[in-house]
């Protein structure tokens, strides 16, 4: 077993192992592991024909692509062309993508093996993977758990072995909240990094490709593999792809915390001690690390939850059961009866609730309250992120206020569930890049991490300071893949 991408390929080049023999143990592991739940389809035939063909060329002396007979599994909002693309929707039931995403395009053309496409919360709406058409996802640490939300399965299926990277989308913490519950690295690129060309439209102005893995490199990898300019998403980051090679782990670091976000009565007091302990270890070894205060903390996630459900309500006008996906058996012959019911039929109880409020939060009369106001607060969050990043190069802060919780601890309350995203939506909302480290073990048994962030495209920093924080202050033992 390997550690990292780096020393499987290693072995793939001195033949001690073959892409075939490692799809073939992933396989066998995605079986025994059926009842996670983590996947909604499997690739398993084409999966073993594709790590055969690598196996050949190589060889045959093949120089071999950066992501030669890498392993990845994807989110089930990321098309894959002629594979199922459900969003974890009744509605979208039966569809195959017609293309492919950008971000699956390039790993294709690196040469990964793509294993399968991975269970969500339905439209990737939600925080524990509850809300899924195709059922919950279990967390592998203790199956009583929730996995996270919404890619909870992309992060089980790093979490559990069944593959070495995954695929998540993150619009307001999806991959670095499931990353914090299962205790792995997640991280959620600048806005725009990674192409959204073929990912399942949720609320567009946040959404953005993540990245789950076991290292910072492997991160590092995809990350350079799917980053740049795409002439199908006008608002990718205009940038050509770039490595984020990792060199300098002795730089000292201008770090900043927010006063509020440490001290929130939702945070959990163990997490809370565990952040200032790794601050006061931080500052002894030269860092700097100072205390901001951040008095708009309790407005993030209502203008989130104003923002992405008014964009939500447009972006998922598009599935009316005419053109694709599910259509009501009924026969009706009034047009509007006709999409009410197919909808009605199609999307799960958590995506209509959005919808709804997304449509009211839009209509005329309450627009300049609800709608117009949550852009306000994001101006002055953006404002706020460009005063931090001028003065440090990092911000931190917790993932989530509590480790992972319960199956149905939440789900009968979603203002409670909507408030425990109060840590992560901060990214989205600013379009800054934001990872989240798999640093320490809660009394109660799981696992919680830290979150950090940089300033927008600033990435290599983000993943150099992951790098220094995972090698020095990293309790756990390390993964195998
Ligand atoms: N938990 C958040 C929500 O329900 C985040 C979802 C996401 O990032 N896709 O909207």
């Amino acid at each position: 077993m390997f550690t990292n991408i780096q020393q499987y390929q290693a072995a793939l080049e001195d033949f001690t192992t073959s892409c075939q023999d490692t799809v073939i143990h992933y396989l066998h592991k995605i079986e025994a592991n059926k009842h996670l739940n983590a996947f909604t389809y499997v690739y398993a035939d084409e999966a073993l024909q594709r790590a055969r063909m690598l196996d050949e060329n190589r060889k045959a002396g093949a120089p071999p692509k950066k992501l030669h007979g890498v392993v990845i599994a994807i989110k089930d909002v990321i098309c894959y062309k002629d594979h199922p693309v459900t969003a974890a929707s009744k509605i979208l039931h039966g569809f195959k993508s017609l293309y492919n995403s950008t971000a699956v395009q390039r790993l294709v053309d690196e040469d990964a093996i793509i294993i399968g496409s991975c269970n969500c919360d339905e439209f990737a709406m939600g925080s524990s993977n509850e809300n899924s058409a195709y059922g919950k996802v279990l967390n592998a640490l203790d199956t009583s758990k929730v996995p996270g939300g919404s890619s909870g399965g992309s992060a089980v299926a790093v979490q559990a072995g069944l593959c070495m990277a995954s695929l998540g989308s993150d619009t307001g913490g999806s991959v670095r909240q499931p990353a914090d519950f299962c205790g792995i690295i997640g991280l959620k690129p600048s806005y725009g990094r990674i192409s959204r060309h073929g990912l399942l439209a949720y609320a567009s102005s946040f959404d953005q490709i993540g990245i789950f893995g076991n290292s910072i490199p492997d991160i590092a990898l995809l990350l350079s593999v799917m980053s740049g300019a795409d002439d199908y998403d006008s608002t990718a980051i205009q940038e050509s792809s770039r490595s984020y090679e990792i060199t300098d782990s002795s730089k000292k670091y201008n770090i900043a915390y927010f006063r509020e976000a440490v001290q929130h009565p939702s945070l959990d007091a163990e997490i809370s001690n565990a952040i200032l302990l790794l601050i006061d270890e931080l500052r002894k070894e030269g860092h700097q690390v100072t205390e901001m205060n951040f008095d708009l903390l309790d407005y993030v996630v209502p203008a989130y939850y104003v923002l992405t459900t008014a964009e939500a309500s447009s972006n998922l006008s598009r599935y009316d059961g005419i053109r694709y996906g599910h259509q009501t058996k009924e026969s009706i012959s009034d047009l509007t009866d006709f999409y009410k019911q197919t909808r009605s039929e199609g999307f799960g109880r958590e995506v209509q609730r959005r919808i709804m409020l997304g449509t009211f939060v839009l209509s005329s009369g309450y627009y300049d309250a609800y709608f117009s106001k949550a852009q306000q607060v994001r101006r002055l969050l953006v404002n706020k992120t460009a005063a931090v990043f001028a003065e440090f190069d990092a911000l931190i802060m917790p993932t989530s206020p509590a480790t992972a919780f319960g199956f149905g601890d939440k789900s009968d309350d979603p203002v409670t569930m909507y408030l425990a995203d109060i840590f992560t939506v901060f990214a989205n909302l600013t379009g800054i890049p934001g990872i989240s480290l798999p640093l320490f073990k809660h009394s109660n048994g799981m696992p919680f991490g830290i979150q950090v962030m940089t300033k927008k495209t600033d990435e290599l920093t983000l993943l150099e300071i992951s790098e220094l924080l995972l090698k020095k202050h990293k309790t756990d033992q390390p993964v195998t893949i």
